[in-house]
């Protein structure tokens, strides 16, 4: 303050000495009125980005006007609050609420009673973080951009100063953001009776680093949904699939496929049966001779191995995924490592021969490293697989670059045993085909051709780029049928998880 004299310049004549001694007096009644109320907390916002920030502190009151609607970016913006009663007690509890973000609770100690930390009991500092809504549900491109607020609380370091709570607001790291992302996507599907979309959710916000304490929130909330059966689908009971998946019902029929070509040109790139680069190809009886060890009709021999392996496992380890079954660890990991240890746990050692035996001979004949496995019930013609491509890698390529910059070895090999189906292959023309439309009444090319009991199925990532596949729903009697498809890559990554979200594009 200006008008505030020092005692040297103050004591100098003697008129100023009795101003002095007014204000000496002055300041001691404003103390004196001012004792009851000693600082609780002090909060500063300073950031690089704008922020709108309110902070509660139950039992005390601001001093002055407090923060102002909106702290800008650059700027230091500081607010104290005051006791409200003479003796602070041991300490001040707050509520810290930055507009976007959850809010955050504090605490600050003001003598050793008390409790300091920020968001939860013995933290000191928080980066809390906030994005924009993303529907996860319908897996939707994930917003780009998040917010980060580093909060840090500093105790009092003497009895009469202030503790101290800063709040720095800056952009979100890549990964914060996705941790912010996944973080949000466990929280929606907790509050839902959904048991395999919050399984889903927990292993990827695991994966994306999401706290510790909410994922322990959801396990808990999932192990509580099992012990009421909900991790059992309809129709995946151990009763169900002993009644539809027996050898005894298996069906074979049709012989001969469907082109269905470009209805508006035939000079339609869709036509051409194979692009640069692609690989199809459908080997007839090829589980009969790689697994001839095991008997003379090795299908029937995998077939009801995996049906006896479903029956001998945790009920849970078989799930409804679209219109079709999974089989796969209980966890629903879908390496390859995953499901052994969970076969040979229940003594299942001569299946997990039989698929180990599968994955040597599709390395070897395919090329590449078998990543995953997903092995797909069909117990009857109902039973479908969406048409789809497969996913081997996180970032999958796009664009109308050649296809020949795919890498060799990446593809996947899908053996059938049971009942023939109809496999869907029908040629893309969007951004991740390399195949163009021949106009816009372009009405592209599907082909149906069957799969019988033995027949391996393999394509290539140009391929799949440049494709979709998938089971129809077959009209009439249809029997049984399991698909056992591996995923092949570049690199060996056998521990590789491969988790899908029951809305997700399957592979
Ligand atoms: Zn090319
Ligand atoms: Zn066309
Ligand atoms: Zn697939």
């Amino acid at each position: 303050m200006a008008g505030s004299a020092t005692p040297s310049t103050a004591a100098s004549t003697p008129k100023s000495r009795s101003v002095f001694r007014a204000q000496t007096l002055g300041a001691l009644a404003l103390q004196v009125f001012q004792a009851p109320c000693p600082s609780v907390v002090k909060v500063t916002v300073e950031g690089k980005l704008d922020a709108s920030v309110k902070v509660q502190v139950p039992g005390a009151k601001m001093e002055g006007s407090g923060l102002p609607a909106l702290c800008r970016a650059g700027k230091t913006w500081t607010v104290t609050f005051l006791s409200s009663s003479a003796a602070r007690g041991p300490m001040t509890k707050g509520s810290l609420m930055i507009q976007g973000f959850d809010a955050v609770p504090f605490c600050v100690a003001h003598n050793d009673q008390g409790h300091t930390f920020v968001q939860s009991k013995g933290k000191w500092r928080y980066t809390a973080l906030s994005a924009p809504r993303w529907n996860w549900r319908e897996n939707a491109e994930k917003p780009t951009e998040g917010t980060a607020a580093d909060l840090e609380v500093i105790g009092a370091r003497s009895a009469d100063s202030v503790p101290h709570l800063k709040v720095h607001v800056r952009s979100a790291s890549e990964v914060e953001l996705k941790r912010c992302l996944q973080g949000l996507a466990l929280r929606e599907a907790q509050a839902e009776e959904d048991y395999d979309m919050l399984l889903a959710q927990v292993t990827k916000a695991k994966t994306a680093g999401v706290d510790r304490e909410q994922i322990e929130q959801a396990e808990e909330r999932l192990r509580g949904m099992r012990k009421m059966g909900k991790h059992v689908n309809d129709g995946c009971d151990k009763e169900s699939l002993k009644l539809l998946m027996q050898w005894e019902k298996v069906t074979r029929c049709g012989e001969t496929g469907v082109n269905e070509t470009c209805k508006a040109s035939p000079d339609c790139p869709c036509n051409e049966e194979v692009n640069c680069g692609e690989v199809l190809s459908i080997v007839p009886s090829a589980v009969q001779l790689l697994l001839k060890d095991f008997g003379p009709e090795g299908d029937k021999e995998l077939f009801d191995e995996l049906s006896a392996s479903a029956l001998a496992v945790e009920e849970g380890s078989v799930w409804k995924a679209g219109g079709k079954l999974i089989f796969s660890a209980f966890d629903r990991n879908q390496s390859v490592q995953a499901l052994t240890r969970m076969l040979n746990n229940v003594g299942r050692a001569r299946c997990v021969k039989m698929l180990l035996q599968m994955v040597k001979h599709s390395e070897a004949e395919y090329g590449g490293f078998v990543t995953a496995i997903q092995i797909n019930f069909h117990p009857n013609g109902e039973s479908f697989h969406a048409q789809h491509r497969d996913i081997y890698s996180a970032k999958q390529r796009a664009g109308p670059s050649c296809t020949c910059t795919f890498k060799k070895c990446v593809g996947t090999v899908c053996y059938t045993v049971g009942s023939s189906r109809q496999v869907l292959l029908e040629t893309m023309t969007d951004m991740f085909s390399a195949v163009k439309p021949c106009g816009e009444h372009c009405t592209g090319r599907r082909e149906r051709r069957w799969l019988h009991s033995g027949d391996a199925m393999y394509f290539n990532e140009a391929w799949n780029a440049n494709h979709t596949h998938g089971i129809p729903p077959i009209d009439g009697e249809s029997g049984p049928r399991i698909s056992v498809a591996f995923l092949l890559g570049a690199e060996e990554s056998r521990i590789y998880q491969k988790m899908l979200l029951p809305n997700e594009v399957p592979q």
